[in-house]
């Protein structure tokens, strides 16, 4: 496909996370800035292949930045990983007259959009939109932010608890493949301990350090565990070992679910949102394609989005330290 963009599809794909509101938004009124027709398509890259389109106006966002999921809705389209299942999408978008997409989600969400790209030759910009911040190209994912702050402010009122019974808390917070989100509201909440994906703190460290904060005269702790944290043990079983171990210690498990999805935008990913929502349709005007706009260093950029999907969001290894440092 070649030309000029006239019609942009905005879609939200994946798992929703706080921010896509503001995202949507932001695609919606920078194309009526440029004088450009924007369709919202419903529920991902099903809604595609079902033609569930609808033509989104300024005023259609009203009083939607401050809301968490997305009235786009989101979903997983098992249909779109058909060749089948892509050509009629291509059909829909044909003939609603789209020509171009803005893909807000996960890697996954993106996979799919670089497909059908090789495909259709679909000029397609990703916005990286996922809690776990797991995205190559962005130092922030939209929603990872909020969801930082609903995991402290849940693990400051179960410290509440944990101090008045002297007790020690393993709380489960999202990331299975990254520990961004377990790491950062570890160190932000205070946590004794904080075990992520990318390091195998190892059980005997684990007991051992727990023996040392007991002994150095703290009576409650938390601990903070990433849902694929490399212990082979989950949460619970976890909490039996350290049971069996340290029969001194009294362990509650609370493990924070989908809560971590939800609730309303902060003001740093509604900010970002806007940014990179404006970027992706200047990029597409541009003429780019096969791009993720995110931010490094505090500045929107474009990464190709096959780096975005096969590189690796690292943690910061400092922060490690710096935990390491606070629990003393
Ligand atoms: P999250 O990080 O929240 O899981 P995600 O975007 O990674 O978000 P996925 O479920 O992995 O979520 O992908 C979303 C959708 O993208 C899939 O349901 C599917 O429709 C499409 N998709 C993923 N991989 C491919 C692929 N290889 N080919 C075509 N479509 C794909």
């Amino acid at each position: 496909m070649s030309g000029k963009i006239k019609k942009i599809g905005v879609l939200t794909s994946g798992g929703d996370a706080p921010g896509m509101n503001a995202a949507i938004r932001s695609v919606v009124r920078t194309c009526a800035f440029h004088n450009i027709e924007c369709i919202g398509i419903y529920r991902g890259y099903q809604g595609m292949i079902e033609g569930d389109f609808k033509e989104m106006g300024p005023r259609s966002v009203n009083n939607i930045v401050n809301k968490g999921g997305t009235i786009l809705k989101s979903a997983r389209s098992k249909e779109f990983m058909t060749p089948e299942g892509r050509k009629k999408a291509f059909d829909n978008l044909q003939k609603a007259g789209i020509d171009s997409l803005v893909v807000i989600g996960g890697d996954g969400s993106f996979t799919g959009g670089l497909v059908f790209n090789k495909e259709y030759g679909f000029p397609v910009i990703g916005i990286p939109g996922t809690i776990d911040n797991d995205i190559f190209g962005t130092s922030h994912t939209l929603g990872y932010d909020t969801a930082l702050n609903t995991v402290v402010e849940a693990i400051d009122k179960i410290r509440d608890t944990a101090s008045s019974h002297n007790r020690l808390f393993f709380v489960e917070v999202m990331g299975r493949d990254a520990g961004h989100i377990a790491l950062n509201a570890g160190i932000g909440a205070g946590a004794e301990e904080i075990l992520i994906p990318e390091e195998d703190l190892g059980l005997d460290r684990l007991l051992e350090s727990l023996q040392k904060s007991k002994a150095s005269g703290k009576s409650s702790s938390i601990v903070v565990i990433a849902e694929g944290d490399k212990m082979g043990k989950n949460v619970f079983e976890l909490k039996d070992y350290v049971e069996e171990n340290l029969p001194e210690y009294d362990v509650r498990v609370s493990v924070l679910g989908h809560m971590q999805r939800g609730g309303a935008p902060s003001c740093f990913d509604r900010v970002l949102a806007s940014r990179l929502g404006v970027k992706a349709v200047e990029s597409l005007i541009a003429g780019k394609s096969n791009y993720m706009a995110g931010l490094i260093k505090d500045e929107v950029v474009l990464t190709p989005l096959e780096q975005a999907v096969k590189g690796h969001s690292e943690i910061d290894r400092e922060l490690l330290r710096v935990s390491d440092i606070m629990s003393t």
